[in-house]
């Protein structure tokens, strides 16, 4: 298979380096050849099989593979939603959190390289029915962040904030965990070289993730501009979501009279939401490319999402890094360079200068590893 065209590469001198003081890929243009799942640079002879912009594949950070709308996926439903995700362009993805084990997915020519997170810890009543692990006490929560680093690929979700409803009128989003358990857990998963991301739109979490610890949070839309300041400063990344705080208003509406403090309080953080993100780019903070596929989100949305990160007054060109290598350099896979893995896409026209083609991958390749 022979590629033609410019490709995002890192020179090979430096590909042994670590991804994060290795320098940025830049464009370079060429033949290229995938063999037996990895990739060469070639002298131009003859004709090519595609010819475009080659890109590493996109990755998708907060995609729940076994999420459908109103349920859960059975087997084949992951298959294919690992596919449409492949199809999109998305070849690397962090489960971020699914009810059943979706390791029969990874790796298939046709799907995706697949960080599982294992299942999502949260306490009863306080996420999406049926889909997390739910512990009683505080005192449980280090043991279960231990077992689920151990039972997935090293990454822990926890369900940071949601709603209590206990409180009839005045329910509202709610921390779940207390500083000190929190604590406990992020040291002991990193301990065995694991790594915890947490779902948050409220406020009144952060503290005690930051203080914790954690690597990575997910939406953070109730963050102010000193925590985003401290996040990026202990080298937390965040994960944005934009398509998804898009729905807080129909969350809100769901809520109605009868959640009214809850109610006003999403309507409140989407309002606000512009200068969330505003406080992101401002404080350096890694920003990483997710959609939330799965329960509200249908899969394989991720170049729409990176679309709405014009919002952010990013470049097309930066949100494409950020979409692909920079957020690949992240989970510890490789980009393009001499001889790595074959993890690519290719677009008819330059997605640096216009994301918008990202919706239209002409070729994706799923490489081999090793
Ligand atoms: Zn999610």
């Amino acid at each position: 298979m022979r590629l033609r065209g410019q490709a995002l590469w890192r020179s090979p001198a430096v590909a042994g380096d670590s991804p994060f003081s290795a320098p940025a890929p830049e464009w370079v243009a060429g033949d290229f050849e995938i063999r037996e799942g990895h990739i060469y640079q070639v002298p131009a002879t003859g004709s090519a099989d595609v010819e475009g912009w080659i890109v590493p594949g996109l990755v998708d950070v907060h995609c729940h593979i076994g999420i459908k709308q109103g349920g859960f996926a059975n087997p084949d439903e992951m298959l294919e939603q690992a596919r449409i995700n492949h199809r999109a362009g998305v070849l690397l993805v962090r489960d971020c959190g699914s009810p059943s084990d979706n390791s029969h997915v990874r790796d298939r020519a046709d799907t995706v390289r697949l960080v599982r997170a294992g299942r999502h810890l949260a306490k009863p009543k306080r996420y999406i029915r049926g889909s997390a692990l739910e512990l009683v006490t505080d005192a449980q929560l280090p043991a279960v962040m231990l077992a689920q680093a151990r039972a997935g690929d090293g990454w822990v979700k926890l369900v940071g904030d949601w709603i209590d409803r206990a409180d009839g009128a005045e329910s509202d989003l709610r921390p779940l965990w207390d500083g000190a358990a929190l604590r406990e857990g992020v040291a002991a998963v990193h301990e065995v070289g694991g790594r915890v991301t947490v779902h948050s739109f409220a406020h009144a979490t952060i503290d005690a993730l930051l203080d914790a610890g954690v690597d990575c949070i997910e939406h953070g839309t109730g963050m102010d501009s000193d925590q985003i300041r401290q996040a990026a400063a202990q080298g937390i990344a965040i994960t944005p979501t934009l398509l998804q705080v898009a729905l807080f208003d129909q969350f809100a509406a769901q809520a109605g009279d009868k959640f009214p403090v809850y109610r006003d309080h999403m309507l409140g953080l989407q309002a606000r939401h512009e200068q969330v993100l505003a406080d992101f780019l401002d404080a350096g903070v890694q920003l990483l490319p997710g959609t939330d596929a799965g329960g509200f989100q249908p899969h394989g949305l991720l170049p729409q999402e990176l679309l709405r990160w014009r919002e952010l007054g990013l470049s097309d060109a930066q949100i494409l890094d950020l979409g692909s290598w920079r957020a690949r350099d992240y989970l510890g896979f490789p980009s393009l360079s001499e001889g790595a893995m074959a993890d690519l896409v290719v677009y008819a026209s330059n997605p640096a200068a216009d994301i918008s083609v990202l919706a239209r991958p002409i070729f994706t390749n799923l490489g081999v590893t090793g």
